[in-house]
C-alpha cells in the first residue's frame, strides 16, 4: 500500500524534494537560539564582550527571516503537492467508478462513493504532504538535539531520553484502537451523506406522503452514530494527547531536577544548564509533532485504504482479442441464456430466441419476470451466466464494450437528463453532432414544437434531472438523444406511467420512425405495439412460456397471453387498445 501511495509523489518529485529540503533547514535552524545563547551565556557574558552579543543577535534576526521564507515555502508548495496529488487521485477514481460495471452501482450507494471522492481524499492529501514534513523536520531536530545535548552533558541526555520508550509505548497501544475509532467514524460520515443523498432525491415523495418526520428519524439514526463514532474517536484522541502531554511535561520536571542538582554539585555550569533547558523544548516539539502526526496518519491511511478498495474494484473489461465493429447489422440470437444479479436468484433461465435484423420482438408479460433485464444483458451491462448471445454471428463478449454500445440505443422507462439544455442533452446521444443535427432529430423525436416555444429554445435549461420537464418530453427528449446516435439495434423499455393521449400519440409517432429500419426489442405495454411486432415472447418467471405472434397467441385460449389479454385490454366486453399488460 506504501508503495502504491508512493507513486502519487513521483510526478511531484522535484518539488517535494525542495519541500523536504526546507523543512530540514527550517528544523536546523530551530537549533540556532540554543546553541548561541549557550555561547553568550558561557563566553560574551562573562567576557562583557557586548559587541558579540549585538552580533549574535543581528545574526540570529537574520536567521530567522530566513525561518519565516522556509515556512512560507513549506507551508505554500506543501499545501500545493498535496492538493495536486487530491487531484490526481480523484481524476483516478472518477475514472475509475465510470469503467465499473452497473452491478457496482447496485450495490453501493452513490452517498457514500461520494463521501470517499470528497472528504476522504481531502484527509489522504493532509498526509501526503504534512505527513512527511511532520515525520522528516521531527526526527532531524530529535536526533539533533539529542547529539547536541549529549554533547553538554552525557548523563543528563540519557535520563530525560529514556522517556521515549515510554512515549512509544503508549502510542503503540492507542495506535490500533485510533485506527478503529477513525474508521468507524469515516463509514457514518459516509451512511449520513448516504441518507443526505436519498432524501434529497426523494423530496417529491417525502412531501407528497407527508412523511418529513419519517425522513428526519432516518437523518437522526444516522447523525446520532457519527456523533457516537466521534464520541469514541475523541475520547481516544483524548487519552492520547493527555498522557504524552504528561510525559513530556515531566521532561520539564526532570530537567528541572537532575540539572538543578549536576549545576549544585558543580558538574554543569551556568550556560550549558541554560542551553540543556532550551534544547529539551527543542526536543519536546518535534515529539509533540510526531504526535500530531499520528492523527494524521491514521485518518488518511484510513483514507487511502478506502480509496484502494475502489479502485481494486473488478472493472468492465473486454476480452483480450474483442474486436471494435462499427456497424452491426443487428441479426441477434439469444440462445439457452441464464442469468443471475446475486448468484442466489436465477432471474433468468433458458432463454432462446432469434431476431433478424430490421424486425421487432416484443417482450410481454407480468411484472418481475425478467423483460428488463433481458433488456440489459444485450449491452453487457450485465454478464451472463450460462449460454450466449450473438449479433450478426459474433459473441457479444468478444465485442468490444464501447463498440457494442454505439450500436445500440436505449430509450428506458425512466429517463435520465443530466444537467444543462436541451442541446446538450440531445447532443450527448453524438459527441460531434452539428446543430443541424440536433434540430433534426427534434423534429424527428416530436419535441422541436416545444422546444421553439421556450424563449431560449435549445438553449433553455432543463434544471437538475430534467425537473423542469413533464414526463412525455423527457421521453420525446431522450427518443431524440437516440435518434442522433442513429444504431442498427434499438431497445425501448416502454413507459408504463399514464400519458395524457396527445403525448402518447407524439410519442408512439416518433417510436414508430425510430424504429423502422433497426433491429428492435420492445417490451411493451400498449397493445398497437404488440399487435405489430414480428414476434412476441410471454416472459414469466425468468422463463419464456409463449411465443408468436399477436393472432396466434390469442387464438391459445388456455394460453398465458390470452388471460393476460383477456384481463387487462378487454374490460367489461370493452376494448382498451391503451394499456397495459403490465405493472
Ligand atoms: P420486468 O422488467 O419483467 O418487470 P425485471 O427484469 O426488472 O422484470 O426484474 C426481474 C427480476 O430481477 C425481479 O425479480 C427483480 O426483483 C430482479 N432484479 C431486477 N434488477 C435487479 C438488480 N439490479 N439486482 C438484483 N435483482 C434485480
Ligand atoms: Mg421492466
Amino acid at each position: 500500500m506504501i508503495k502504491r501511495f508512493a507513486a502519487y509523489y513521483k510526478p511531484h518529485l522535484l518539488m517535494f524534494s525542495l519541500d523536504m529540503l526546507a523543512s530540514f533547514l527550517i528544523a536546523l535552524l530551530a537549533m540556532a537560539y540554543p546553541v548561541i545563547t549557550r555561547q553568550v551565556l558561557n563566553v560574551y557574558i562573562p567576557n562583557r564582550n557586548i559587541e558579540m552579543i549585538a552580533k549574535m543577535a543581528i545574526v540570529l534576526f537574520f536567521l530567522y527571516a530566513a525561518r519565516m521564507c522556509l515556512r512560507f515555502f513549506v507551508q505554500y508548495y506543501g499545501h500545493i503537492i498535496g492538493l495536486k496529488m487530491q487531484a490526481q487521485m480523484r481524476k483516478d477514481l472518477f475514472a475509475k467508478l465510470e469503467r465499473l460495471p452497473i452491478s457496482y452501482f447496485d450495490n453501493h450507494e452513490t452517498g457514500k462513493i461520494m463521501s470517499r471522492m470528497v472528504s476522504d481524499l481531502m484527509d489522504i492529501s493532509e498526509l501526503a504532504h504534512h505527513g512527511p514534513e511532520n515525520l522528516f523536520m521531527s526526527s532531524i531536530m530529535i536526533v539533533c538535539s539529542f547529539a547536541y545535548l549529549f554533547s553538554i552533558n552525557r548523563v543528563l541526555t540519557l535520563i530525560i531520553f529514556a522517556c521515549v520508550p515510554i512515549l512509544a509505548f503508549i502510542t503503540g497501544i492507542l495506535n490500533e484502537k485510533t485506527n478503529q475509532a477513525f474508521k468507524e467514524r469515516r463509514v457514518s460520515i459516509a451512511k449520513i451523506n448516504a441518507s443526505i443523498e436519498s432524501s434529497i432525491t426523494g423530496i417529491r415523495v417525502t412531501k407528497a406522503f407527508a412523511n418529513q418526520d419519517i425522513e428526519m428519524a432516518k437523518f437522526e439514526v444516522g447523525n446520532k452514530a457519527f456523533v457516537n463514532a466521534s464520541r469514541k474517536a475523541y475520547r481516544i484522541m483524548g487519552q492520547f494527547f493527555s498522557s504524552t502531554g504528561f510525559v513530556t511535561d515531566v521532561f520539564n520536571v526532570l530537567c528541572l531536577l537532575v540539572g538543578g542538582y549536576f549545576l549544585y554539585r558543580g558538574q554543569i555550569d551556568f550556560g550549558d544548564y541554560s542551553a540543556f533547558i532550551l534544547s529539551v523544548n527543542l526536543f519536546i516539539t518535534p515529539v509533540n509533532k510526531l504526535i500530531e502526526f499520528m492523527e494524521q496518519y491514521q485518518s488518511g491511511v484510513t483514507g487511502f485504504e478506502r480509496f484502494i478498495e475502489i479502485i481494486d474494484e473488478q472493472e468492465e473489461v473486454d476480452k483480450e482479442n474483442a474486436k471494435t465493429i462499427k456497424d452491426l447489422n443487428g441479426n441477434i440470437v439469444f440462445k439457452n441464456v441464464s442469468f443471475t444479479y446475486d448468484d442466489k436468484r436465477e432471474i433468468l433461465d433458458d432463454i432462446s430466441f432469434e431476431l433478424e435484423k430490421g424486425k421487432t420482438l416484443a417482450l410481454v408479460g407480468p411484472s418481475g419476470g425478467g423483460k428488463t433485464t433481458i433488456c440489459h444483458l444485450l449491452p453487457r451491462f450485465y454478464n451472463i451466466s450460462k449460454g450466449s448471445i450473438t449479433i450478426d454471428g459474433i459473441n457479444i463478449d468478444d465485442i468490444k464494450l464501447e463498440s457494442l454500445r454505439q450500436n445500440i440505443g436505449i430509450v428506458q422507462q425512466d429517463v435520465f437528463l443530466f444537467q444543462g439544455s436541451f442541446k446538450d442533452n440531445i447532443a450527448y446521444g453524438k459527441k460531434d453532432a452539428s446543430f443541424d443535427e440536433i434540430v433534426e432529430a427534434s423534429k424527428k423525436a416530436n419535441i422541436y414544437d416545444y422546444i421553439m416555444s421556450l424563449p431560449d429554445g435549445f438553449d433553455t435549461n432543463i434544471g437538475e434531472r430534467g425537473i423542469r420537464l413533464s414526463g412525455g418530453q423527457k421521453q420525446r427528449l431522450s427518443i431524440a438523444r437516440v435518434f442522433l446516435k442513429n444504431p442498427s439495434i434499438l431497445i425501448l423499455d416502454e413507459a408504463t406511467s399514464a400519458l395524457d393521449n396527445t403525448t402518447e400519440i407524439l410519442i408512439q409517432e416518433a417510436l414508430d420512425t425510430l424504429r423502422s429500419g433497426r433491429t428492435t426489442i420492445v417490451v411493451a405495454h400498449r397493445l398497437s405495439t404488440i399487435r405489430n411486432a414480428d414476434n412476441i415472447l410471454v416472459i414469466a418467471n425468468g422463463h419464456i412460456k409463449e411465443s408468436g405472434k399477436h393472432d396466434e397467441l390469442l387464438a391459445k385460449k388456455d394460453g398465458l397471453y390470452h388471460e393476460l389479454y383477456m384481463m387487462q385490454f378487454v374490460k367489461d366486453g370493452h376494448y382498451i387498445d391503451q394499456k397495459i399488460m403490465n405493472q
